[in-house]
């Protein structure tokens, strides 16, 4: 641990009282179960812990990331040089007058699709079975079915590099498919409100369960290591988009191994964790199904998990 890691452990025991973990193991962390030892980890529980704590993290001067569910993270084998915080600061509120649902940013995003449909606020449905939180889902402005959270996003809350706190609609957050700006830019999303529009619970529910049972048709069973699509679908010189799991697929991909790392048998765009994988195991296996993509389509495939390297 470097001495700006030990400057964090020091101000963060002084000002909650409580020790962050030393040495938690990121596999513990990540749907894909891959990652060796963060050197420092706590956990945040409201929106002005995660504040405070990102605000002793950069005090300090140590590197650090926020995480919310893993779910679409490959951590490092060896691990994190610097402090993991995990946002767990949940709650909502629904905003009747305004057709809104306030919620802090590691709201779990099936909580906020469970709660909108039983109380008959629609809108939320394409997000039915999408693991994770707010803050993970606006940050790769996450989506299934032609929808994303641009579409539904009324305003953000976020934690400027500067330390402050600004309010900001969708268009400021430069939205693209699975891209939003705080992909290149240090800001932390605290809190968000998402549009909503009343409709019968039934229909919700209904539409809900039907992209659920569309998604398990195509997805490994659920106790499955893996961290949902690989890589990004590409978008040809013509605007329309292609599916990478068929491109891949005409590859010759299917089944194909490096290590403890294989590509679904079911679909080709599905880097599993079915016998004890590296990191190093599936940025090889990521690596050869590039090249192979490349060699025959002239296509660059861009990944849609995020490696998170050790250290910077
Ligand atoms: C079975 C399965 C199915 C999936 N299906 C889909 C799908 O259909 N569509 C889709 O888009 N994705 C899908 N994913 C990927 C994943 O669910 C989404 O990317 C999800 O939004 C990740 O949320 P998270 O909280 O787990 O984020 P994490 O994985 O913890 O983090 C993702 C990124 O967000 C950043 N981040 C998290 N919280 C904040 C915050 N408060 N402020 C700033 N940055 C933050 C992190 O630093 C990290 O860079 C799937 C994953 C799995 C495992």
């Amino acid at each position: 641990m470097n001495e700006q890691a030990a400057e964090f452990a020091r101000a963060y025991e002084r000002e909650t009282g409580r020790s962050p973990r030393r040495d938690e193991p990121m596999n513990r962390h990540a749907s894909f179960r891959i990652g060796g030892p963060a050197d420092l980890y706590i956990e945040t529980a409201s929106p002005s812990e995660l504040k405070a704590a990102v605000g002793l993290a950069r005090a300090a001067g140590v590197r650090h990331r926020v995480i919310g569910g893993g779910f679409n993270l490959l951590f490092d084998d060896d691990g994190y040089r610097g402090l993991i915080i995990r946002n767990s600061a949940r709650g909502l509120a629904f905003r009747t007058a305004s057709e809104t649902i306030e919620a802090a940013s590691a709201a779990a995003v099936d909580d906020l699709t469970g709660k909108a449909a039983a109380l008959g606020w629609g809108g939320l449905e394409f997000l039915a079975g999408i693991p994770g939180t707010l803050g993970g889902a606006i940050y790769g402005n996450a989506g299934a079915f032609g929808r994303a959270m641009c579409d539904v996003l009324a305003e953000a809350r976020l934690l400027t590099p500067e330390g402050g706190e600004i309010r900001v609609g969708p268009e400021s957050l430069e939205f693209a498919y699975r891209h939003s700006r705080l992909k290149k830019s240090a800001d932390i999303l605290l809190s968000a409100s998402l549009r909503l529009a009343p409709a019968p619970p039934d229909r919700i529910r209904a539409a809900m369960d039907e992209n659920v049972a569309l998604r398990s048709r195509r997805h490994p069973p659920r106790a499955t290591a893996y961290p949902g699509s690989f890589f990004k679908n590409p978008i040809l010189p013509d605007g329309c988009k292609q599916a990478a799991g068929f491109l891949l697929e005409q590859t010759g991909v299917r089944g194909l191994r490096v290590g403890g790392a294989s590509v679904f048998q079911g679909h080709c765009n599905f880097i599993i964790n079915d016998a004890g994988a590296t990191a190093r195991d599936v940025l090889g296996l990521a690596a050869e199904m590039k090249r192979r993509v490349l060699e025959k389509y002239g296509i660059v495939l861009e990944e849609e998990v995020i490696f998170v390297p050790a250290s910077a």
